[in-house]
């Protein structure tokens, strides 16, 4: 069984603006994505629709066999955790510590008062000293997290999103802020993190050196249509 499906995913902001018109998709358990396109393609709108931080105008999206857009909201919020999402501007608390924002993490399955007074048991320390520790941040835990690089805060952004063992990563242009070396840095933890955890993560970004050397499909998207799904070796012979 597919762990996503999209079946004629629309989004209309206004009037002028269709920006996804009839996606359809359908993304198995463990698999790599990179979602390429220009500027304006539908590849944020497209990720944002998966976990209704954007509500779709049409279509149905089912993850891990429910249907995402007619659940609860206490469901919703649940099957939120289940789906992380990185950010290209990280999305980081500045005044916090670096092991704070990963505790944040955890917010989704506590009642706002225990989320908003910052009360995290050990078991949860630990998991976030842990995951620090495999994105080599062990020696940044208790900065404040606008004293990192972005490629560190990168890296605080996939341990927030680890900490909720997630199943899947929708990740919205993780590199495009960064340098050559940090996105490598962090291209090489996004791949090690789906191999090793067996964790589905869909990438998107512009650019197509990246995704052709890391993932495994690529979804290929313009003017809010997919025009390419496909590996990335018969990308390269269309040409
Ligand atoms: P991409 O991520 O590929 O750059 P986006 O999903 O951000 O594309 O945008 C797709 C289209 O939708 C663009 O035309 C963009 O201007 C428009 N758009 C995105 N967000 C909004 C919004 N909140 N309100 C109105 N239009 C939007
Ligand atoms: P980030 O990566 O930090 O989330 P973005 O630059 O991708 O920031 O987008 C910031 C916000 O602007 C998003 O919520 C997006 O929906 C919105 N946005 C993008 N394009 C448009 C547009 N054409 N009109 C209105 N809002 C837009």
């Amino acid at each position: 069984m597919a762990l996503l499906e999209l079946f004629n995913l629309s989004k209309r902001y206004d009037q002028h603006t269709i920006a996804l018109s009839d996606i359809n998709i359908s993304v198995n358990k463990g698999e790599f994505i990179a979602v390429i396109g220009p500027s304006g393609a539908g590849k944020s709108t497209l990720l944002r629709c998966i976990n209704r931080m954007i509500e779709p105008t049409n279509g149905e999206v089912t993850f891990d066999g429910v249907d995402l857009l007619h659940v609860k909201r206490k469901e919703l919020r649940r099957l939120r955790t289940k789906i992380g999402m990185i950010f290209q501007h990280y999305h980081l608390v500045n005044r916090l510590t670096v092991i704070e924002n990963v505790l944040h993490g955890r917010l989704g399955y506590k009642s706002s008062v225990v989320g908003a007074l910052g009360i995290y048991t050990k078991k949860e320390k630990e998991q976030a000293i842990q995951l620090l520790r495999m994105l080599g941040l062990a020696d940044q835990m208790y900065k404040r997290s606008d004293k990192l690089s972005g490629g560190q805060k990168q890296r605080v952004g996939i341990a927030r999103a680890l900490i909720q063992d997630p199943k899947m990563l929708l990740c919205d242009e993780p590199i495009a802020s960064l340098d050559p070396n940090a996105s490598k840095i962090i291209m090489d933890y996004l791949q090690k993190i789906s191999q090793s955890l067996g964790i589905t993560v869909i990438v998107n970004l512009h650019q197509v050196d990246v995704a052709l050397q890391y993932s495994d499909r690529i979804i290929g998207v313009s003017q809010g249509q997919i025009v390419y799904d496909g590996t990335p070796t018969d990308i390269t012979q269309e040409q």
